[in-house]
């Protein structure tokens, strides 16, 4: 890019004015009539992802026969060999696994707490009190009892309790409270519940979300150096329910490891509600989570060979692993399914690319990364030039447009015309996406790209028990898949 902008520079300046104007109109005038042609071809691609599209199809497999696929476990190798083949099957120039070694965390089977609370069951007696603050628990026609089982899971990678594990609870609703407490010596010996809850205002969820996901990955470290004896983690939603979503978390080796676990948003309300009636309230958690040895593992690639430059790659993809909880169908089977179906259709209308594309299912970006990482390694490694790199990430929602790093705008911006016409011409700067920054710091020239669809129901159902293959509407997958196709085509047509 920067080479062509400097000779045009340099041959105006030589240029009758008369002369530079008409050049400036005929490069405007074709420019604008490339553009156009294009559009023809987005047509092509929508009409086939949405007439003889195949990713909702090879979605419902992926999540009914294989189900979840958490790094390391049966199920994810079991994937791994699935997509092999199901690639395979699309006649590409070339499917193949780069082998990666995962971390394996495994849920176990005890996972359960409980809370105790003599104030609670006195007031049970009459129904859940509207203070309680949400119509979930309507349901559960609770009963006076000495405790009650609420809606729980551990968090990623945490250690477990070793038995039943009880404590007074203690409710936490920002950082700052956090260390204030800390500091004074209030949370030595309790179990934590951090209850930062999403703020409602911003429009992107991803904002909320960025604003609280620290308390779950950090929560762990920051009260064990305060003594606390676990935490509970309320979970990232925009819903008020029942459904606990975990995540990953983090320890380090200089503060004490204490066990972590997602509380559903309802429970983190009443229990909330339930620590200011009754300073005796109580907590209980029992689970058996634990580290495994690692296990070999594999990034699943399918490939296009390009026409023009064929040691030039356009990587395009979503992360194959999963959480444990549903069957990983927004998180990430749709980007997989973007990615797979994007190949798929430039194939079946006939495009022949100018570079390699290649659709790339990486492993382990949950809870680890390794799979990112040894892309990035294997592609330094055997010279593979990424021009670009995109990355679907955020569900197999109506898609709205994509987040682009500064050359890719500057050649995307003249199609907005014809995305906007597709409800696609949202246009953010920065790409992005965990799976493909280790490309760019390969080689800071890489564009990055980053899909984004509609993000309002995302954080219903991510890394929960609710992100099952019915969430996915079909023609919301589709359209995904289309907009992805089209970024690809754009990438390869304006990069060199
Ligand atoms: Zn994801």
């Amino acid at each position: 890019m920067d080479e062509i902008a400097y000779q045009n520079v340099s041959l105006s300046y030589f240029y009758p004015v008369k002369f530079r104007l008409a050049t400036l109109i005929f490069t405007m005038v074709s420019t604008l009539s490339a553009q156009h042609a294009d559009s023809l071809i987005f047509e092509k691609i929508m009409e086939e992802a949405l007439i003889k599209g195949e990713s909702y199809q090879r979605l419902g497999e992926l999540c009914k026969t294989i189900g979840p696929r958490l790094s390391g476990s049966d199920q994810a190798e079991k994937g791994v060999y699935w997509a092999y083949s199901m690639l395979k099957s699309y006649g590409f120039d070339s499917v193949f696994h780069q082998p990666v070694m995962v971390p394996r965390w495994e849920r176990g089977k005890v996972e359960s707490l409980f809370f105790s609370s003599s104030v609670f069951s006195k007031k049970i007696k009459s129904g859940i009190p509207a203070n309680y603050n949400c119509e979930a628990f309507e349901e559960q026609k609770l009963k006076p009892s000495k405790s009650y089982k609420i809606q729980a899971c551990a968090l990623g990678g945490s250690i477990g309790t070793k038995g039943v594990l009880q404590g007074e609870i203690i409710v936490v609703h920002n950082k700052n409270e956090m260390h204030e407490l800390g500091k004074n010596g209030k949370l030595k010996g309790k179990i934590v519940l951090l209850n930062q809850a999403f703020y409602e205002g911003n429009i992107n969820t991803f904002a909320s979300y960025g604003a609280c996901v620290g308390q779950r990955y950090m929560g762990a470290v920051d009260l064990a150096k305060y003594g606390a004896i676990a935490v509970l983690v309320r979970s990232m939603t925009n819903r008020c329910d029942l459904h606990p979503h975990t995540g990953s978390m983090a320890y380090v080796d200089s503060v004490p490891k204490i066990p972590a676990m997602a509380v559903a948003s309802a429970v983190a309300n009443l229990l909330d509600q339930m620590a200011k009636e009754d300073p005796l309230l109580k907590i209980s958690m029992q689970m058996d989570c634990k580290w495994l040895p690692d296990r070999m593992s594999a990034n699943t690639i399918a490939q296009t060979n390009g026409s023009l430059f064929p040691n030039k790659f356009i990587a395009f993809g979503g992360h194959f692993d999963s959480w444990d909880e549903g069957e990983g169908a927004h998180d990430d089977g749709a980007g997989c399914m973007h990615a797979f179906e994007a190949l798929r259709i430039l194939k079946s209308i006939g495009y022949i690319p100018r570079h390699s594309l290649r659709c790339v299912w990486w492993i382990n970006e949950e809870n680890g990364l390794r799979g990112a990482m040894e892309y990035a390694k294997l592609a330094k490694e055997n010279g593979e030039i990424h021009v670009a790199a995109l990355e679907s990430d955020r569900g197999g929602f109506t898609p709205r447009g994509f987040s682009l790093d500064s050359a890719a705008m500057a050649f995307t911006i003249p199609y907005k015309k014809y995305l906007d016409a597709y409800g696609i011409g949202t246009l953010e700067k920065g790409g992005g996406g965990a799976d493909i920054g280790p490309l760019k710091r390969n080689d800071p020239n890489t564009q990055l790209v980053g899909f984004i669809p509609d993000s309002q129901r995302y954080f219903d159902i991510h890394h929960a028990e609710t992100d099952v293959f019915e969430s996915v509407n079909k023609r919301e997958l589709e359209l995904g898949a289309a907009a992805v196709a089209i970024m690809i085509y754009i990438l390869d047509q304006n990069l060199d």
